[in-house]
């Protein structure tokens, strides 16, 4: 019989591009083994050290942005431009810890009434980090930067649709300088990560991916006493509130679902309309959808590619169909395209109500729903309904109202008059079932340190 494998799959032709054999259980065992012991001299060295690494990890993917674009681009069908977009964010996450983990980690002094009392910010060991493909360099970057920057050992298990942009990975940590072992790409599927949690020699997990994913890796964390940190999935609520600029939230609304092929954890996917606005919205909605050019990831003048693979189309496509038959109306789209490759209509939705699963769902795709409010609470309840809580909008031309609303929402993250984004120095993460802990700024790094107290008298 043939040694089961992991396949790297452009999703623009469905064609196999390159085939990876997945790694024994004894392998993994003496990786992170190998690992652990890495780990022992890593924790020793200097902040300074570390920082130099991150750096060069930094310089090294500006300079080949180009390539490692293409990669992501290959083996998961997102738009170019956007690709090399998040190369480069993952440079500036890079420096941005190489710069700050110096403060960060320093001992903290505690107000004592006699002697003296600090914090000392102690790395843990090797963590099993797990990501998704939809940001296939960013997610491995959000949490390599982060933890190895603390002194922690890593083995990361990426998805098993992009084996080549986590070779890439390992292969640029070595270019920079990394000593053997402190980065470790584990070629391994998701149903066979329980043993590796239970592995003594792990010491935290950290999941992106889908709420069942992190619900069977947290229990393993925990039947293990292990920290676990969770970004699971989200459905953005993005409420337009009646004074909003409505030419620029449609802007803002339909490049932000419609990036990365909709397959964004963060993207706006409920669109929640003041009722006096809502026709308005809703015309210029279907102009911008006119506007989006479905084609080849690779071109230039794309703005909208294949999704990652056939069964993400698939998928979308039956949560699509279920909706309509629900009684949903299908304003736009809603098809698979004519065409190889794993392609999906823009496509948008409005009529959803309660009775609908579609109403409490993500849609990983590109799919846009959009709702209609009369009052504030109504917009809260709609934006509340679901049970993630990872980010969300406020469009209003009044600040101040549009954040008292934000405050309302049951969220990680809210950004007024603006998509959902990310940079290195905001924390990122969720609530309710969108997971828990934080990745990126000071939270980030210090998810997987021990907070030591040291006190004399
Ligand atoms: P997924 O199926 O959960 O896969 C994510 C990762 O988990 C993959 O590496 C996968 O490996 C692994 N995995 C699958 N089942 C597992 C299990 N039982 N135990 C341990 N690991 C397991 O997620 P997806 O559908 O590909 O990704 C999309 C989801 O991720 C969406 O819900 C999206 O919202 C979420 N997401 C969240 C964030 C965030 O920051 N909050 C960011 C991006 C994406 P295999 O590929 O081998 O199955």
């Amino acid at each position: 019989t043939k040694t089961p494998s992991i396949k790297s799959i452009n999703p623009f032709n469905n064609e196999v591009v390159k085939e990876f054999e997945l790694m024994s259980p004894e392998k993994v065992a003496s990786m992170i083994d190998k690992a652990d012991q890495a780990f022992k001299s890593w924790k020793n060295t200097s902040i300074e050290e570390r920082a130099k690494i991150m750096h060069k990890m930094a310089s090294l993917m500006r300079d080949k942005k180009e390539d490692l674009g293409k990669l992501a681009t290959l083996e998961m069908g997102k738009v170019l431009a956007q690709a090399i977009g998040e190369v480069k964010i993952c440079a500036a996450i890079f420096d941005y810890y190489a710069d700050n983990a110096a403060e960060f980690l320093a001992d903290k002094p505690l107000e004592v009434p006699h002697g003296e009392a600090f914090l000392s910010y102690e790395p843990i060991g090797v963590i099993l980090s797990v990501q998704p493909w939809n940001f296939p360099f960013y997610q491995m970057t959000r949490s390599a930067a982060a933890h190895i920057t603390a002194g922690n050992a890593m083995v990361l298990k990426h998805s098993s649709n992009v084996p080549q942009c986590a070779q890439m990975m390992e292969d640029l940590f070595k270019e920079a300088g990394l000593p053997d072992g402190v980065y470790t790409n584990l070629f391994v599927a998701g149903k066979d990560i329980e043993p590796i949690v239970e592995n003594p020699k792990i010491k935290a997990v950290t999941l992106t991916g889908s709420e069942p994913a992190g619900a069977s890796i947290a229990t393993a964390a925990a039947k293990q006493v292990k920290k676990s940190t969770l970004e699971l999935g989200g459905s953005d609520p993005f409420i337009v509130l009646e004074d909003a600029d409505v030419q620029l939230a449609v802007k803002t609304a339909v490049q932000g679902r419609m990036a990365n092929g909709g397959q964004v954890c963060t993207s706006p996917k409920r669109i929640i309309v003041a009722s006096g606005i809502y026709e308005e919205f809703l015309a210029k909605t279907k102009e911008a959808f006119a506007q989006i050019k479905v084609g080849n990831p690779m071109d230039s003048d794309t703005t909208l590619g294949p999704l990652s693979t056939e069964k993400a189309a698939e998928d979308v496509l039956a949560q699509i169909k279920k909706a309509a038959e629900q009684g949903a109306t299908i304003e736009l789209g809603g098809k698979r395209i004519d065409r190889v490759g794993a392609f999906l209509e823009p496509t948008l939705i409005t009529d959803i109500t309660p009775k609908m699963d579609l109403y409490f769902e993500e849609v990983f795709g590109p799919v846009m729903m959009v709702y209609k409010y009369e009052t504030i609470e109504e917009a809260l309840e709609i934006a509340n309904a679901t049970e993630f809580g990872l980010g969300g909008t406020v469009f209003g031309t009044d600040t101040k109202k549009a954040v008292k609303v934000a405050r309302k929402i049951d969220s990680g993250m809210i950004y007024i008059n603006h998509a959902t984004s990310v940079a290195p120095q905001l924390p990122f993460g969720g609530t309710k079932k969108s997971g828990y802990g934080r990745e990126q700024a000071i939270e980030g790094l210090l998810e997987f340190v021990n907070i030591k107290l040291i006190r004399t008298t």
